[in-house]
């Protein structure tokens, strides 16, 4: 192994580790916390110790990106769980359903019904998350918390979509901690089970709230450029 790939792996057990011991502090069991290692923008090189040091689920932000580093990737480990955690627009439904096995970002009824397309055509039904905008930012993805149940029980009730959970970005300049707290109470009135929330910066706080998924990217893998 060279550094990088050394510094890769290392990093990766830091993070894992830090997991664990916030997991088992909140008296929960460490293998109900699901550690998505976000690959975006880094080249196949970066992402191949990762893979080496056994880890299997990578998180991506943009179909195209994935689409050019993942099959290949993939032929070699067949095992690889890949998440699309990203904005998804309705045009690309058809790629994301055939290349991610969960999607962290529906968020509009135009998209549930590409979606229901697609997994008709296809076949395969990745999982899916509703992305909420806790912070109600005008510029970011996600239905809004007051429309969060109506929309859960359409994605459900009208298109039959497998929804098993929901994921939040929080605005930067705020404590993440409410934002957390907030989509957690939406999931549990909803009867879901799957939180996906925390990032490099924020992840042991969001396994403290009950996080089942969380997002890192830079902690493993750098800064990004
Ligand atoms: C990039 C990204 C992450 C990872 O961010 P880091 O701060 O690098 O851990 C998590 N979630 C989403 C939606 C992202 O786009």
């Amino acid at each position: 192994m060279d550094d990088r790939a050394q510094l890769a792996a290392e990093r990766l057990k830091a993070v894992a580790d830090s997991i664990a011991r916030t997991a088992r502090e909140e008296g929960r069991d460490p293998a109900s916390v699901t550690l998505i290692a976000v690959s975006k923008t880094f080249p196949v090189e970066a992402v191949e110790p990762v893979l080496a040091a056994g880890h299997r689920v990578f998180g991506e932000n943009r179909v195209q990106e994935a689409k050019a580093k993942w099959p290949a990737l993939r032929e070699r480990c067949p095992d690889v769980e890949l998440h699309l955690i990203g904005p998804l627009q309705s045009n690309k439904a058809r790629d994301a359903v055939t290349l991610f096995d969960v999607i962290h970002s529906l968020d509009r009824p135009s998209l549930a019904e590409a979606l229901v397309r697609e997994m008709e055509r296809t076949g395969r039904r990745p999982r899916l998350f509703v992305q909420v905008n806790t912070g109600e930012e005008p510029q970011k993805a996600g239905v809004a918390p007051a429309e969060a149940d109506a929309f859960i029980a359409q994605c459900r009730d009208t298109w039959k979509l497998p929804v098993v959970g929901l994921m939040c970005i929080p605005p930067v300049d705020e404590p993440p901690s409410p934002h957390f707290a907030l989509l957690a109470k939406i999931a549990a009135r909803n009867g879901l089970s799957c939180l996906s929330m925390g990032m490099s910066a924020d992840f042991e706080q969001a396994v403290m709230l009950g996080a089942t998924h969380v997002r890192v990217g830079s902690a493993i893998f750098g800064a990004r450029h």
